[in-house]
């Protein structure tokens, strides 16, 4: 396949990806809510060494809750790539926002709907819906 591009909103951080995605997932978390400044983070996931760095690395910072996986960061302008546990986790997932081009595909699982905030509503898109993350 064409590797899919991403940057960051600076655009200081450039990055490829050269596997398809696995599954697509909005997650609703209280993590994913915080550091998207929104209901949360849309995802494609894939295996973490099928991401690249093109550009950037330097400015890459990753962040490790105590609780949740790590997410990683545009330092300059701290927009959210990747998070679960990447680099060193098997499998990531990378900000569908991020990528260049409007991604085609649709929502397939909405995950830890528990979250979801008072002031969201989750869509009749028939996608799964998992209390916490996908088994
Ligand atoms: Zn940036
Ligand atoms: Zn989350």
């Amino acid at each position: 396949m064409t590797p899919l591009r991403g940057t960051c909103l600076c655009g200081a951080v450039r990055f490829e990806v050269t596997d398809p995605f696995d599954r697509i997932g909005m997650c609703h978390c209280a993590s994913c809510k915080k550091i998207s400044g929104g209901a949360g983070t849309v995802s494609g996931r894939v295996r973490s060494d099928a991401i690249r760095i093109l550009v950037g690395e330097e400015l890459l910072t990753t962040y490790r809750p105590d609780e949740g996986s790590a997410k990683t960061f545009c330092s300059r302008c701290g927009t959210n790539l990747f998070g679960g546990g990447w680099p060193e986790s098997p499998m990531a997932p990378v900000r569908l926002p991020t990528l260049d081009e409007p991604y085609e595909a649709t929502i397939e699982a909405h995950l830890f709907v528990r979250s979801v905030a008072p002031w969201e509503q989750l869509p009749e898109d028939g996608a799964a819906r998992y209390d916490g993350r996908a088994p």
